[in-house]
């Protein structure tokens, strides 16, 4: 492609309005204009990226054996209707009316679609397992479209959707998925791991996110530096053998502690490190107390304390509460003395020490050389603290690091929730009708773009991997209007392509600084500049992500340049 005339208009200074990277990027390097918020076109650079994200997703489900097709964009309200979404989706499902007053939405996703297809066409067990997808636009008015493509309105994602007879036919469905996402992920060359998720009630292995580990994003993942082991921080599980304390147990003593409520402040107040102290927290679990302790360097973390008690709610009990339940004085709140009816919930390294420090359920008043089991007991001890960095990975395997993560991809078991809302079923070998169980699988396509660069860049701009180059090569004579370099580098352009490369061929008049600087942004693996020594067949190349640069004569640089490529 010859530069001079191709649209890729290049911004010197970072847009005000980016406030990552990737997005600030993606507008410099003339990937992507804005049309309206959370809206987006791909100029033609950036389509190219967009393409080869989407040819490595569509060979990988085709190789796992999905089927490509391709739904509308424009869903009849009584579909969702039927499925309960009309309702549920709220604000985010972009509604609109045609000109007889019939209501639709913009698909943000497809199950009612598809589900409805498979219903109407589909009999027999004998059909099945048929997993289903389609590459397309999806719409959904977010909260906040931020981010550029990261978080837009109008984006392209793949999903795709298993029909099963049965759950474990679901569950071998969600293994090819899943091996599939490793496979994309991992060609797109992201720093990506398999987070479970919280599904609720389903207990947590029935959904993972896929998550490029990145410094933006909206979740924290706990992951282990020497192992796959990846979760959210809200349900990462402890999984540390504390050793017991060998103290002598020394007696409970009360002392005054004005003013001083936190641990930080306790701790230093009585000279005591935060691991000797206990962490109390009254909990208002489905309006029964609960009063929960961790060690002073420990958090609390009250989705554990939700499914240790299979609870509806659990808020932090205000003042009133604590009042009333404890008959304590907020802010010194200890598990000594503690009313009848507030169950007290440990956490394992709370219940091995000895000799500890907490409060006495009075104004300005802690104990010091508390012991479990001998001043108070537990009526649980459970797991109940947040993940921390440097704790055992969960596995066994490693350390736990943290690390903010871009959601780029989604597995999901459903089961039969659209099929027994739409009535889809299949005739068993029994002749009986079941309802199919389902999966839905997505990616986001235009997201994974933007996830690349994120990953991959520097202070000069992209660094692209050879996997979703736009081109392969940047092709840049110093000087086009010296004819030497000129004729070597338009022999070379044809050349390169005829061996089947993609080139982008600067011939543009401008200073070399300027050229120099726009393929550093652009990012393109190779650079090839043709400068002083054309005359003699000399030629620079020099590699983007390693900054090395080599001499190369010009009959030696297409194999220098596929060999590269097709390392
Ligand atoms: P998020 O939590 O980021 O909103 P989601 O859980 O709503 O994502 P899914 O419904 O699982 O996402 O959609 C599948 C994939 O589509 C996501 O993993 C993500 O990569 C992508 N995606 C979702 N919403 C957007 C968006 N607004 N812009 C770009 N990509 C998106
Ligand atoms: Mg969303």
């Amino acid at each position: 492609m010859r530069q001079r005339t191709y649209l890729s208009p290049t911004l010197r200074d970072i847009p005000s309005d980016a406030d990552v990277v990737s997005h600030q990027l993606m507008l410099r390097a003339g990937l992507i204009r804005q049309s309206t918020s959370g809206v987006y076109s791909f100029l033609p650079l950036g389509y190219k990226v967009l393409q080869k994200v989407e040819a490595i997703v569509r060979e990988e489900m085709d190789r796992a054996g999905a089927q490509e097709m391709f739904m509308p964009s424009i869903q009849p309200a009584e579909l969702w209707q039927e499925s309960g979404r009309w309702d549920d989706y709220g604000a985010e499902l972009m509604r609109f009316k045609d000109r007889h007053q019939r209501e639709f939405a913009l698909g943000p996703t497809h199950e009612e679609v598809i589900t409805a297809i498979v219903r109407d066409d589909i009999r027999s067990y004998k059909e099945l397992p048929m997993t289903l997808y389609q590459i397309q636009t999806k719409f959904r008015d977010e909260r906040r479209p931020r981010f550029g493509v990261l978080r837009g309105r109008e984006f392209l994602m793949k999903d795709a959707y298993s029909f099963d007879v049965d759950f474990e036919g679901l569950d071998q469905s969600y293994d090819q998925m899943y091996e599939a996402y490793k496979k994309v992920f991992t060609r797109c060359d992201l720093n990506f791991r398999a987070v479970v998720a919280d599904s609720g009630a389903m207990g947590g292995k029935d959904t993972h996110e896929f998550m490029v580990l990145s410094s933006i994003g909206e979740d924290t993942i706990a992951y282990s530096d020497e192992s796959e082991y990846a979760a959210n921080i809200e349900i990462a599980e402890v999984n540390v053998r504390y050793k017991p304390s060998d103290e002598a147990e020394k007696p409970l003593q009360k002392v005054d502690t004005p003013d001083q409520k936190t641990i930080e402040q306790v701790g230093a107040y009585l000279n005591a490190d935060a691991t000797k102290c206990i962490k109390a927290m009254l909990f208002n679990v489905d309006d029964q107390p609960v009063l929960a302790l961790v060690r002073g360097d420990h958090e609390v973390n009250d989705i554990k304390i939700k499914h240790l008690f299979d609870a509806r709610s659990v808020e932090l009990a205000t003042e009133e509460e604590t009042v009333k339940w404890m008959r304590a004085d907020f802010g010194y709140l200890g598990p000594v003395h503690v009313p009848e009816g507030v169950t007290v919930v440990g956490d394992p390294a709370v219940s091995v020490m000895r000799n500890l420090i907490c409060g006495a359920n009075e104004a300005d008043k802690h104990y010091t050389n508390v012991n479990p089991n001998r001043d108070f007991t537990f009526d649980k001890v459970s797991d109940i603290r947040m993940i921390q960095e440097g704790d055992p990975s969960p596995d066994g395997k490693g350390t736990i690091r943290f690390k903010e993560g871009i959601e780029v991809g989604h597995v999901f078991k459903l089961g039969t929730k659209y099929s027994e809302a739409l009535g889809a079923t299949v005739l068993d070998d029994q002749g009986k009708a079941r309802p199919i169980v389902m999966g839905s699988y997505g990616i986001g396509v235009s997201r994974t773009v933007a996830a690349i660069i994120e990953e991959h860049h520097d202070e000069d701009g992209i660094i692209w991997p050879l996997s979703v180059a736009p081109f392969q090569a940047h092709l840049i004579p110093v000087n086009i209007k010296q004819d030497e370099q000129k004729a070597l580098a338009e022999s070379l352009y044809t050349e390169l392509q005829e061996s089947g490369l993609d080139i982008l061929f600067d011939d543009r008049q401008e200073r070399p600084g300027v050229k120099f600087k726009d393929s550093d942004l652009l990012g393109l693996p190779i650079r090839v500049t043709i400068g002083k020594k054309a005359g003699e067949g000399i030629v620079e190349v020099k590699y983007r992500k390693s900054g090395e640069t080599v001499e190369v004569h010009r009959d030696d640089l297409k194999n220098t340049i596929l060999e590269y490529v097709n390392r």
